[in-house]
């Protein structure tokens, strides 16, 4: 069930399957680590390379070689590689294509983790790398008008949910020698593409929209054959950032309801963002595809959506966002996102509390902000909980 004629929503549900010689309905497990020759012969000629067959689960596995397959045709990519966690995809796409004395230039506004890999790791392994304001194509022009050898952007990004303009960052990052690497988490490979884009490798956390259940980290790198055979996979195979079969598994099943489960949640996430931007404890809402963001028409440009997030600034500072934060009865706190149950946290104290107050400023990331992962309750139970939790939040206010 490969045939390019299928829609995404097909893909997602047939895309890679292999049935084994039971043929089963659903996708196998292949929980193993090794795999077993007929002969020493056969063993040879694998690892020569001269027959095709599995040999060790850190290499690859048939289940997710399933999950590579389907992510593979939903991206519209290549290739595509798992990996054990989003970071574990983040850190090898950096890590394998640099080299001492390299150049890097990032956009500010990136995960934390991923922050900290460009500003910390790379740093530590001499690699010069250098931050701009992601929405400032001059910064962009100014960073890139010496040679580099990577880009390295997150859009729409975490938590303020800034965009960037991929095809002109992207030709400008290519003007100067770098490869584009893109973190499409929040966007998914359902509302935007990348690679269509101009950029030529792309990264998630599976741990978020892909498995979309709360249940298993995975991460997953795309791009052109090339590089992903020649740069990415040795990197991978040999320093063991490799998803687990399992969590693989949980994953392909994740992905059966990934349209389904991306389009409900948007929704509600686009009408939480209205209601929330009619409230007097609001100071402001951040949503993508709001005639208020100040990228709006660029974000209809290239996404087909506004996404899972909202993110928001209540009136009242830390002491307020807490005393809200701390009345929801529905949503809970939590840092993860994209799950089925809506997740509320406070970027300044926890996401985003190692990169410093004068970078948080930097990014508009406020004590007042809150961020807000939309899932699949019902949107008038959401908004219940969100009235509730404001109007302790105002009280707060008042009292300070
Ligand atoms: C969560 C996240 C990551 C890291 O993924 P893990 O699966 O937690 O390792 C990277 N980038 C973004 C944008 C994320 O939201």
């Amino acid at each position: 069930m490969t045939d390019p004629v299928f829609s995404p929503d097909t893909r997602l549900v047939h895309g890679g399957v292999a049935r084994s010689q039971f043929a089963e309905t659903a996708e196998a497990l292949f929980l193993t680590s090794g795999f077993v020759y007929e002969s020493a012969e056969e063993a040879e000629a694998t690892f020569a390379g001269t027959v095709s067959h599995y040999q060790y689960s850190r290499f690859g596995n048939p289940t997710l070689s399933m999950l590579e397959e389907r992510l593979a045709l939903l991206e519209g990519a290549e290739v595509c590689r798992v990996t054990a966690t989003g970071m574990a995809a983040v850190h090898a796409a950096l890590l394998a294509p640099l080299r001492s004395g390299d150049r890097v230039v990032a956009s500010r506004a990136l995960f934390g983790s991923c922050h900290w890999i460009v500003s910390t790791l790379l740093p530590r392994y001499g690699i010069e790398t250098e931050f701009v304001d992601g929405t400032d194509l001059g910064a962009w022009r100014a960073a890139l008008a010496r040679p580099a050898s990577l880009v390295l952007v997150e859009t729409p990004s975490n938590p303020m949910l800034e965009i960037i303009d991929l095809p002109a960052v992207a030709a400008v990052a290519h003007t100067a020698g770098a490869i584009v690497v893109v973190d499409n988490v929040f966007a998914t490979p359902l509302l935007q593409k990348p690679l269509a884009f101009g950029a030529d490798v792309v990264v998630y956390s599976a741990t978020k929209h892909f498995d979309g259940q709360g249940r298993v980290l995975g991460g997953a790198v795309l791009g052109r054959k090339e590089w992903m055979e020649g740069t990415l996979q040795p990197f991978l195979r040999n320093t063991g950032g490799t998803l687990s079969p399992f969590n693989g598994w949980v994953l392909l099943k994740g992905l059966e309801t990934l349209s389904l489960r991306v389009r409900a949640a948007g929704e509600t996430a686009a009408r939480i963002a209205d209601f929330l931007a009619g409230r007097a404890e609001v100071e402001r809402v951040w949503y993508p595809f709001r005639a208020d963001h100040p990228q709006e028409r660029l974000a209809r440009a290239q996404m087909q959506g506004g996404g899972t997030v909202v993110s928001f600034a209540v009136r009242g500072g830390k002491a307020a966002a807490f005393a809200a934060m701390n009345a929801l009865r529905l949503i809970a706190i939590s840092n993860n996102l994209g799950d089925a149950k809506s997740l509320a946290t406070h970027p300044a104290t926890t996401t985003h509390m190692r990169i410093g107050e004068a970078e948080r400023a930097r990014l508009g990331i406020t004590d007042a902000v809150i961020r807000l992962s939309v899932g699949l309750e019902d949107a008038a139970d959401l908004e219940a909980d969100l009235a509730r939790a404001l109007v302790a939040g105002w009280a707060e206010r008042a009292a300070a």
